[in-house]
C-alpha cells in the first residue's frame, strides 16, 4: 500500500495500556493512525515510532478528550494530515477510586468528564466522517464495572454503563449510514491503570477470575480489530465482554 490509500483510525489515549495496543495492532492490520494522550509526550512518541515502524503514517497529539473543542481539533488535524477518518477507538479513560461516602467531587467530574464524556466528544467529532466512509466503525471501551458495578468505582461504573447506553443509542443511529458501533468490556487487564492496585486485591481478583490471569492489552487489541474489520460486518450495536469468564 502507498501513503493515503490506507483506511484511517483515532485511537483516544493511545499511549499506554488497553490504547497503545490498539494502535500497534491497527498500524500492522494496515491503517494510518491518529492517537492523542494527556501527559506523557515521551510514551506517546515511542508508539508513535513503533508504529511508523510498521508502515503507519502517524499522528500523535496531545489532546484532552474532556474538553470537546480538543476531541474535535484532534479529528481535524487527522482529516487534515492523513485522510478521512474510518474508524474510532473511543479508549482513553481514567479511575479515582473512592467510597461514595468520601467521594470528592473532582473525583466524580474527573472520571465521568474524561470517561463518559471524552467518549461522546470524540464520536460526535468524528460521526460526519465516519457516515461518508462506506463502513465506518467505532469501538467503545466499557468495563465489567459498568455492567456489575464494583466497590469504591461508584463513579467509574456510571462512566462506564453510560458508555453502553451510548454505545447503543449510536449504533441505532448510524447503523442506516452503515456505520457499526460496538463496545468492548474488558475485566481485569495488565496496565498501568491495574499496577495501581494493591498485591492483596490483585490475588484476590486473579482468584475470582476463571482462566486465573489477568487479560494483555494484545488480547484486548485482538478483538478492537476484529470489531474494527469487515470480519464482523453483521455485528453492531452489541457489548464484547473480554474477561477471562470473570462475569459467569
Ligand atoms: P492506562 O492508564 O494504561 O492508559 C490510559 C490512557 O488514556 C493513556 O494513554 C493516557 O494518556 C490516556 N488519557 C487519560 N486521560 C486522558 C484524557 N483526559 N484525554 C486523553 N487521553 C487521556 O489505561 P488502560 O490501558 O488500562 O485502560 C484503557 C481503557 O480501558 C480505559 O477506558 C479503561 O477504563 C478501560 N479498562 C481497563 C481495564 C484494565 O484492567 N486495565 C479494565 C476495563 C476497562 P497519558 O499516557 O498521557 O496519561
Amino acid at each position: 500500500m502507498t501513503d493515503g490509500d490506507r483506511p484511517v483510525a483515532v485511537v483516544t489515549g493511545g499511549s499506554r495500556g488497553i490504547g497503545r495496543a490498539a494502535v500497534l495492532r491497527l498500524a500492522a492490520d494496515g491503517f494510518d493512525v491518529a492517537f492523542c494522550y494527556l501527559s506523557r509526550p515521551e510514551r506517546a512518541e515511542a508508539v508513535a515510532a513503533e508504529a511508523r515502524r510498521a508502515g503507519a503514517r502517524v499522528l500523535a497529539r496531545k489532546t484532552d478528550v474532556s474538553v470537546a473543542g480538543q476531541a474535535e481539533e484532534l479529528v481535524s488535524e487527522t482529516e487534515a494530515e492523513l485522510g478521512p477518518i474510518g474508524a474510532v477507538v473511543a479508549n482513553a479513560g481514567v479511575v479515582r477510586d473512592r467510597p461514595l461516602a468520601g467521594m470528592a467531587d473532582d473525583e466524580w467530574d474527573t472520571v465521568l468528564r474524561t470517561n463518559l464524556d471524552g467518549t461522546y466528544h470524540i464520536c460526535r467529532a468524528a460521526a460526519r466522517s465516519l457516515m461518508r466512509h462506506d463502513s465506518g466503525t467505532i469501538v467503545t471501551i466499557s468495563s465489567v464495572a459498568g455492567i456489575y458495578g464494583n466497590v469504591g468505582q461508584s463513579n467509574y461504573a456510571a462512566s462506564k454503563a453510560g458508555i453502553i447506553g451510548f454505545t447503543k443509542s449510536v449504533a441505532k443511529e448510524l447503523g442506516r449510514f452503515g456505520v457499526r458501533v460496538n463496545c468492548v468490556a474488558p475485566g481485569m487487564i495488565t496496565t498501568d491503570m491495574t499496577d495501581e492496585l494493591s498485591e492483596e486485591k490483585r490475588k484476590e481478583q486473579i482468584r475470582r477470575i476463571p482462566l486465573r490471569r489477568p487479560g494483555t492489552p494484545d488480547e484486548v487489541a485482538e478483538l478492537v480489530s476484529f470489531l474494527i474489520s469487515r470480519r464482523s460486518a453483521y455485528i453492531t450495536g452489541q457489548v464484547l465482554g473480554i474477561d477471562g469468564g470473570f462475569s459467569l
